[in-house]
């Protein structure tokens, strides 16, 4: 409580095992035109967490969230950036 200091880590709930995390320990995304994207600022979004990222119940949820076929769900998620950086972390 120094001089109103003290830091506020806001919390939010990954979408797909429901368990809270600090903010910024989770990736926030949107759908906008059946397209998963890196949340834009504006419209709705979702937050999810890294060990979500290659959870199957996470595209049933893109699949119903985007509107999309599963294969085509599956594909967005592997294409977005997070994916990437997951797999060099595997590596090293
Ligand atoms: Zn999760």
């Amino acid at each position: 409580m120094e001089n109103g200091k003290l830091i506020y880590k806001p919390i939010r709930m990954c979408v797909v095992c429901r368990q809270k995390f600090f903010k910024e320990e989770l990736y926030r995304m949107q759908c906008r035109d059946n397209k998963l994207i890196k949340w834009q600022g504006i419209g709705r979004s979702f937050y999810i967490c890294v060990n979500c990222i290659d959870n199957k119940r996470f595209v049933g949820y893109i699949t119903k969230k985007c509107n999309l076929s599963k294969e085509e769900a599956k594909k967005q998620i592997f294409n977005f950036p997070f994916f990437t950086v997951n797999k060099k972390k595997e590596h090293t």
